[in-house]
């Protein structure tokens, strides 16, 4: 996965891996690689435990209160992530990674959704992530949109939403306006 300059596809894999969490080590393995990561070692369950805690921490980001908090939070993740950005091809074109070479998928995971969602909320907005608006949905999206007001994971909730106020309204009595 090459890291854009806005962190798409990073943040769009944290929130699909956070939403669905694998269910072990080949299938975290299998929609890595869906998603274009290049994996350098085999993966482990120690990986999938480490994703563990970097989803947790993650979704703490994605219930930050305000941008304030929000930034605080992924301040934090950032610094553990602490590598000098360097330019690499490995996987054929020159991009940047923004952890040491060699490092465990659970480690490059960490680091690709830390930079990834940075770059997502201070090149597109601070507000560009949450959860679904329609209860009891709770799925988290990446507003990747050109006009950056995304409210539902889906069409599908979207939709659901929409008829749900379409009852809502209907169902109350009638006022004849004076
Ligand atoms: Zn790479
Ligand atoms: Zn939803």
């Amino acid at each position: 996965m090459h890291l854009n300059p806005y962190g798409a596809a990073a943040v769009t894999l944290a929130a699909a891996l956070a939403n669905r969490r694998p269910r072990d080590a080949a299938d975290l393995a299998r929609r890595c690689q869906e998603a274009g990561l290049v994996l350098e070692s085999p993966v482990t369950d120690h990986d999938v435990v480490r994703l563990r805690h970097v989803l947790d921490t993650w979704e703490a980001i994605v219930d930050a209160g305000d941008d304030t908090a929000r930034a605080g939070l992924l301040n934090g993740m950032l610094a553990v992530a602490a590598a000098y950005p360097r330019l690499t091809d490995h996987a054929g074109g020159w991009h940047l990674h923004y952890r040491d070479p060699g490092r465990p998928l659970g480690e490059v995971l960490h680091s690709l959704f830390a930079v990834g969602t940075a770059l997502h909320l201070a090149g597109r907005g601070m507000h560009r992530l949450g959860r679904c608006a329609v209860g009891p949905c709770t799925l988290i999206f990446a507003d990747v949109s050109r006009t950056g007001r995304q409210r539902y994971c889906s069409t599908r909730c979207a939709n659901r939403d929409a008829v749900r106020r379409h009852r809502a309204l209907a169902a109350q009595p009638h006022r004849r306006s004076a």
